[in-house]
């Protein structure tokens, strides 16, 4: 810590707000309900603003610099989709409303859907999940339940490959299926052979993500989907990395059956702190069905048009406590409306543009694994610099925040050694990538000269390098004062 973070501020007596007098009769509160054991701090106004806002600058976020965490899709959150979100016909809202009074909050709900379903080829959607990990569960629960009302229940296994994200194996072991872990090619595909030999009468379906993390669009994605059909299974489609392919073409019909949608990474919601996501589940036609719901439908009545709650027919049931997290879709909606088809698909052509121009800028320094393909939306490098064998990928990341960046993402994929997963996303401009490339190529040649330099770093943050496994082992997760 460059200077210690104070948050002991309390001076007894000092307020920061100041009220009128008293004009009713003083209330008599019952001396078992009074606590004078609670140390309040006692600050001003300005206290409390400093103190805060010193907080935030400690932090570092999408409106400070950029943020190329891979898999993450970290792109400019645009201001109007905070407007629209505030307006108080959605803010001030109330999930126990009668439908009646919420037709306005209900139609961007149904349109939402409709949007959803039209941009990835899909017959209906739900948007109850909460996030990607909540979509791929609820999606086997789709898949399964399925099979079983078609008399299939001897499918318990979900084919997943070995670049998927952690959230697969971990939503499909939730869900009481079992996971079989495919490989992946020399090229960075699905094996083919592998998924034959695995494919029976035992397979619920294939969970897929496509692109898939290593950045590669699976050049025989139409032959996977195929085998798997022909086995009697289901594909799931983990659509975390839609934004690549955005008005290009339509996972619903390349064979996909059912598919997540992460609102907040590719429909723009500020995410990483924990905050709320949205995981909207779409699914062909004879899925539709099974939905998890409430979902919103049209109908036109005597008075017109108007929207209600319907629950599909053969429907999982509820996954999430009234409607979904609305914010996340009033974002998601304005995101689709500001930008229209032909700005969806220059966002996915921006985002693959910027990738490959990092991937060409940095592959003669870091070694790409399939840095012969062209990548899609991000790219997996490594953290092994020729002449630095004592440099590793979490060094490289550290150093990165002297030069102002947040590090991407390393150590996954884990087929990957040292991974560093770089995505950069359509928002940042050419001056961005390249300050970006410089400060890698520059680390790199520290990393030679001066490793120690690296494996101090950071040297400019507030907080310098922490032990992260007792972070995560042990967490502390509520203040205490070193009083
Ligand atoms: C982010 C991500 C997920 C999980 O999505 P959450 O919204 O974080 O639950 C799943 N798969 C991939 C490839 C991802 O990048």
């Amino acid at each position: 810590m460059t200077e210690p973070l104070i948050f002991e501020i309390s001076s007894p007596g000092r307020v920061g707000a100041s009220l009128p007098d008293l004009d009713v009769p003083e209330a008599e509160i019952p001396a078992e309900w009074v606590r004078d054991d609670l140390p309040l701090p006692e600050v001003a106004e300005v206290d409390v603003a400093r103190h805060y806002v010193r907080l935030s600058q400690m932090n570092y976020a999408v409106d400070v610099g950029f943020y190329p965490l891979g898999s993450c899709t970290m792109k400019y959150n645009p201001k109007i989709n905070e407007v629209a979100t505030r307006l108080p016909g959605f803010a001030m809202v109330h999930p126990l409303q009668d439908p009646d009074t919420v037709q306005g909050a209900m139609a961007l709900m149904y349109e939402l859907q409709r949007y959803l379903a039209e941009i990835a080829g899909f017959a209906a959607v739900s948007l109850q999940p909460a996030a990607g990990a909540h979509g791929e569960l609820t999606g086997v629960l789709i898949m399964r339940k399925y099979q079983q009302e078609r008399g299939e229940a001897q499918r318990t296994k979900i084919l997943v490959p070995d670049s998927a994200h952690g959230t697969n194996p971990a939503s499909t072991a939730m869900s009481g299926l079992q996971v079989v872990e495919i490989p992946s090619d020399e090229r960075g595909n699905v094996d083919l052979e592998a998924l034959k030999a695995y494919l029976d009468d035992t397979v619920v379906g294939l969970m897929l993500t496509n692109p898939n993390t290593l950045g590669l669009f699976d050049e025989h994605l139409l032959e996977v989907t195929r085998l798997v059909h022909e086995a009697g299974g289901l594909v799931y489609a983990d659509g975390a990395n839609f934004n690549a392919i955005l008005g290009i073409c339509k996972p619903g019909e390349m064979g996909f059956d059912v598919m997540h949608y992460n609102l907040h990474k590719t429909f723009s919601t500020p995410h990483g702190g924990g905050g709320p996501g949205s995981g909207p589940v779409g699914v062909r036609e004879d899925l539709a069905a099974y939905l998890p719901g409430p979902i919103v439908d049209r109908v036109v009545g005597e008075d017109g048009p108007g929207y209600v709650w319907k629950m599909p027919e053969h429907s999982i049931g509820r996954v999430k406590s009234f409607w979904g997290n609305f914010g996340v879709m009033v974002r998601a909606y304005t995101y689709i409306r500001m930008l229209g088809a032909e700005g969806l698909r220059a966002t996915a052509e921006n985002a693959v543009i910027n990738a490959n121009y990092l991937q060409a800028r940095l592959k003669g320094t870091y070694p790409v694994p399939y840095g012969d393909r062209t990548c899609m939306h991000e790219f997996v490098a490594q953290g092994e610099i020729e002449g630095a064998p004592d440099v590793r990928a979490l060094d490289i990341c550290k150093r990165l925040m002297d030069y102002g960046f947040h590090p991407p993402t390393m150590y996954f994929p884990l087929i990957v050694h040292e991974a560093l997963m770089i995505e950069p996303t359509e928002t940042e401009s050419r001056d961005t990538l390249d300050a970006f490339a410089d400060a890698m190529l520059k680390i790199a040649e520290e990393a030679r000269t001066n490793p120690e330099l690296l494996h101090e770093a950071p040297h400019s943050t507030p907080v310098r390098r922490l032990d992260e496994v007792r972070a995560a082992r042990h967490p502390v997760l509520r203040y205490r004062s070193r009083a």
